[in-house]
């Protein structure tokens, strides 16, 4: 499967916010952004001035893709689907991300990074109501209960990311009981619970072109 293996800190540093992309380091002074808020590359802190409709879009578009470790062909699915329903496209999109496996892991708690969440249900840690699930982008439905599994509750990434997750907090469409390594994916968020700067229309208006 396809996947983006170039540096995370400086997409933070092209989309010009933090990411959270690297877990621990994200939260400590080593975060490459804290230190160099400039776009990466030779030219990046000269770059400057007005920018066009089309690029303030494709920024946007870029910034949503890396937030959830989507590729293009992957994301563009994600909007067609997102076309489809009924309702708001923009929080169709949002909501279809949110849905995954993955970035559900991760919200929860039991993973550091989206990056990491990706990588532990790769590798078998993790059940959907009682069967094992390994695709990183699998659509959660409301009521459906993540779980860690049984020979998977000693590994360090998964007690290190339970320890930790206090800072970020879980958000409330979700419910964890820590003790028994399990949350239920309770509903689907509101667009108001989703406090990441993303303008969504932005996406909208450039794929829709
Ligand atoms: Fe982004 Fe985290 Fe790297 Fe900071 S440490 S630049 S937030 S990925």
């Amino acid at each position: 499967m396809a996947r983006y293996r170039g540096s995370s800190c400086r997409l933070c540093r092209r989309e010009n916010l933090k990411l959270f992309l690297k877990g621990d380091r994200c939260y400590g002074d080593k975060c490459s952004f804290e230190r160099r808020p400039y776009p990466p590359g030779q030219h990046g802190q000269r770059r400057g001035g007005k920018f066009s409709d089309y690029r303030i879009q494709l920024r946007e578009k870029q910034k949503v893709k890396r937030i959830y470790g989507v590729l293009e062909k992957q994301f563009r699915g994600y909007y067609y689907r997102a076309d489809r329903q009924k309702g708001i496209t923009g929080t169709n999109l949002l909501t279809l991300l949110e849905s995954r496996l993955d970035n559900t892991v991760y919200r929860m708690g039991f993973a550091a990074s989206r990056n990491q969440a990706r990588q532990l249900v790769r590798h078998n840690h993790f059940m959907v109501n009682n069967k094992k699930v390994n695709i990183p982008s699998y659509r959660l439905k409301p009521g459906d209960v993540v779980e860690v599994r049984e020979k998977s509750r000693k590994v360090s990434q998964i007690l290190e990311a339970m320890e930790t997750v206090v800072r970020r907090g879980i958000p409330n469409w979700l419910e964890v009981e820590k003790d028994k390594f399990r949350g239920v994916f309770k509903t689907l968020p509101n667009r108001e619970e989703l406090t990441m700067p993303i303008q969504e229309q932005l996406i909208i208006e450039l794929y829709s072109k």
